[in-house]
């Protein structure tokens, strides 16, 4: 198992103290006064600037209680829309809008820096149609799990289109780190899967296997299944690793479905309170990702007295973290001034 410490990085863009030094970097420095008493001010002693404890966290600039934001996240995660946490909370729904979408990003990018598996053995894929409306109308969630980990590896959201298949299989890539034996994908026939997996994961030791479920009265009546890459031996090795599945199925993932739709109000059958952009559908399905890998012990994943969660098991930490620690840490900082962001891949592009 690896260290179960958070790796916070000085919230100063210019800095260049890496992640594992910033915290020997980082010391006490001063006190702000405030009318409601004094606030420790930090120091970093690679570069000099000194900041408050919240800087860079998603706690930055709030005015009510930490307590409110960690609850007004848990509360989405469990499937409540805003309006019902703004009235359990009693703060102005625009608020909790606000709120959450800085939740969502900060979950993006603490997922982005802490996923990897690095043995992954069986991984499945699905698209779950989000039924939005407006701009969100034909939006879909592309998701990708590792069933022995149960890790959530992978998230897009978009419409079906290719360039959007490519984003995603480019994503699985990077977390899947330092394969060395054969693994096993599965996903159903979407027509754009064939041409991305060939192009994006070539050269990497897979066999990827197309299942199609012919459906009968609530019940799989047959399931046919195509070798796309790889050979019948290594499917056969593949499989005997495989601990969860005798055969090749994407069962896993149409529970992680089931949970999504569940856990996010916006997704849920004939809601209410339909999402109308694609951002909020990410934001809200970046906080459920974040509360189900890092915090919530998983059901199947139970040793003993001890329940695991998806990412104890994939070996990134050693305990389940809370809201609080994920929130109160410090990404890399982006630029301010002179560069802006394009899109997806975290290319930044200089003026
Ligand atoms: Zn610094």
């Amino acid at each position: 198992m690896k260290s179960p410490k958070l790796k916070s990085n000085c919230p100063n863009p210019t800095c260049s103290t890496p992640a594992q030094d910033a915290k020997s970097a980082v010391t006490k420095h001063s006190f702000l006064m405030t009318k409601s008493g004094q606030r420790r001010r930090y120091a970093c002693a690679s570069c000099g600037k000194t900041f408050a404890a919240t800087t860079g966290t998603a706690y930055e600039r709030m005015r009510k209680s930490k307590s409110d934001f960690d609850r007004a996240t848990q509360m989405q995660s469990e499937g409540m829309t805003k309006a019902a946490i703004a009235r359990v909370l009693r703060v102005s729904p625009s608020t909790i809008t606000r709120w959450l979408a800085k939740a969502g990003d900060h979950a993006a990018e603490f997922h982005k820096k802490n996923a990897r598996l690095p043995e992954a053995i069986e991984v499945q894929l699905d698209e779950l149609s989000c039924k939005g409306t407006g701009e969100a109308k034909n939006a879909w969630a592309y998701s990708g799990v590792e069933v022995w980990s149960r890790f959530w590896a992978t998230l897009k959201v978009g419409r079906r289109t290719l360039g959007n298949t490519y984003i995603f299989a480019r994503q699985l890539r990077a977390v899947l780190i330092g394969e060395s034996k054969d693994f096993l994908v599965t996903s159903d026939c979407f027509k754009y899967y064939e041409p991305v997996m060939r192009s994006v994961f070539g050269k990497t030791p897979l066999v990827y296997v197309q299942v199609k479920n012919h459906y009968y009265r609530k019940g799989i009546r047959k399931s046919e299944k195509t070798l796309v890459l790889g050979t019948p031996d290594r499917l056969e090795d593949a499989m005997a690793r495989s601990e969860d599945s005798r055969k090749p199925n994407t069962a896993y993932i149409e529970r992680l479905n089931l949970h999504k739709r569940m856990c996010c109000s916006m997704l849920r059958r004939r809601t209410p309170a339909p999402g109308r952009s694609c951002a909020r559908f990410k934001e809200a399905l970046d906080l459920v990702r974040v509360f189900y890998n890092f915090v919530t012990p998983h059901g199947s994943l139970k040793f003993g007295k001890v329940k695991r969660t998806p990412a104890m098991q994939a070996g990134i930490f050693d305990r389940p973290l809370t809201f609080r620690e994920i929130f109160s840490w410090v990404p890399p900082a982006k630029p301010k001034w002179g560069a802006k962001s394009c899109g997806d891949n975290g290319i930044r592009i200089l003026r």
